[in-house]
């Protein structure tokens, strides 16, 4: 089974098993479970020399129940309609589980972005826009970056949009350029929602759990550690694709990105110890974060690992088996769904504020952030301790609940 396939039959199967625990019939979760609808579109774009290059673009809208679907459009060669279907379902879940108003979407094109040139790029995503033009809108269908594609990406989607529609239209669009609709704190949400979550689960669970180790410096790993770091937690180990450093007296994130911006990896530190990325997984840590790709925690590195909590900031870095070990262990996990919630959170702040022709300050967009948050974890923690679940299932719990209308 490709992993793609693999990862919308885990989604899938995931909720088939939770969706009992709150007595949904067969019918519901068949409802919750088939995407509403999956739009596949012919991107023919002008290449360099002149010549017209045609890719396969699609747009999978989960469920609306809960408000407009929203999520992200990524550029990647793996793209594929199983991606999507995944992708979308997650965001699904992940919008009810935070408490948005918002459904479950996702998009892409089959195409390895890094082999085009800028003019390429722009008429790719300028005509993927106008394919979808007709499915989505402010109040219809959202979208925002995903792997490969940003703020710059989304300025020219958004201009094609409203030349389709002859009107301005910018909270149709999220993931803007401050000064161009952006909000503040965007950038930094994903990995600051992560950082409070943790330390909700910290003070739930009276622990005094200090050292982290960050796997991916890109930008949830970044901001992960440097707001925890501001926070009194100590990072001992970074990694990025070319490896790791681990310094147990603790690392200064910033100092870390100072080198990578100059030097290319945090392996060109040097107050600190090289390590491989298999070990840091496996370090006598109190806390793993997992900020860099899914299935990184599998069966055959899992008995290995010393963490007591595991943030997963990645989307999927545990495989199913891996998770099952994990309990047994006693290492808590927070689920993706909850720990990676801020950027989408941020997203929605976006949206509003655009709608409402307003600007907040980063003060307000953090201060609504931790309350959102906190909303969210409070809910999925109660849900755990009175189902007995573990946090993951509660979060699915959670979000199934508010898509079907019932009460926990
Ligand atoms: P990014 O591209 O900015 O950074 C990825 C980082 O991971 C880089 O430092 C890269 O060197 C590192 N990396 C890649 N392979 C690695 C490996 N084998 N071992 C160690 N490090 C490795 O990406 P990002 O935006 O930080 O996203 C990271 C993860 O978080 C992804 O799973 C993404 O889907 C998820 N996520 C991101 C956001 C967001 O707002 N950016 C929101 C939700 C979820």
């Amino acid at each position: 089974m490709s992993q793609q396939n693999e990862m919308l039959q885990t989604a899938q199967n995931l909720i088939r098993e939770t969706a009992k625990k709150i007595n949904l019939t067969q019918e519901e979760i068949d409802l919750i479970v088939q995407p509403d609808r999956i739009i596949e579109v012919k991107v023919p774009v002008e290449m360099q020399d002149g010549k017209i290059k045609t890719f396969v673009g699609f747009r999978s809208q989960h469920n609306n129940v809960l408000g407009p679907y929203k999520g992200g459009i990524r550029f990647h060669q793996n793209v594929s309609r199983e991606e999507v279907m995944a992708l979308s379902t997650l965001m699904t879940l992940k919008c009810a589980a935070n408490n948005l108003p918002l459904g479950g979407g996702k998009g892409g094109v089959i195409v390895n972005p890094k082999e085009l040139t800028e003019n390429e790029l722009e008429n790719l995503s300028r005509t993927y826009a106008k394919a979808i033009a007709p499915f989505i809108g402010e109040d219809v269908d959202v979208p925002a970056p995903d792997v490969n594609t940003d703020g710059k990406i989304m300025m020219w989607m958004l201009e094609e949009y409203e030349k389709k529609i002859n009107k301005k239209s910018p909270a149709t669009f999220t993931g803007k350029p401050v000064g161009q609709g952006g909000s503040l704190g965007r950038t930094e949400a994903t990995g600051r929602g992560g950082v409070m979550v943790m330390q909700n689960l910290i003070k739930q669970t009276n622990s005094d759990y200090k050292t982290i180790a960050i796997q991916g410096f890109g930008n949830v790993g970044y901001y992960f550690s440097k707001i925890a770091f501001e926070k009194g937690f100590k990072i001992v180990a970074i990694s990025d694709v070319f490896g790791a450093i681990y310094n147990e007296n603790g690392l200064n994130p910033e100092q870390v990105m100072m080198i990578v911006k100059e030097k290319g990896s945090v392996i060109n530190f040097e107050d600190a110890k090289k390590i491989t990325n298999e070990e840091l997984l496996v370090l006598p840590v109190d806390i793993l974060v997992p900020a860099a790709l899914e299935n990184v925690i599998t069966k055959e590195n899992v008995e290995n690992i010393q963490a007591k909590i595991i943030v997963e900031m990645a989307n999927g870095p545990i495989t199913q088996e891996a998770y099952d070990t994990l309990k047994a262990k006693n290492i808590i996990s927070i689920p993706d769904i909850l720990a990676n919630g801020g950027g989408v959170i941020v997203s929605y702040f976006e949206w509003l504020q655009n709608r409402e022709n307003s600007t907040w300050t980063e003060e307000q967009v953090n201060e609504k952030l931790e309350i959102q948050l906190a909303g969210a974890f409070e809910e999925i923690w109660n849900i755990s301790k009175k189902l007995n679940l573990d946090l993951k299932q509660s979060s699915f719990v959670s979000a199934l609940a508010k898509i079907a209308g019932k009460k926990v």
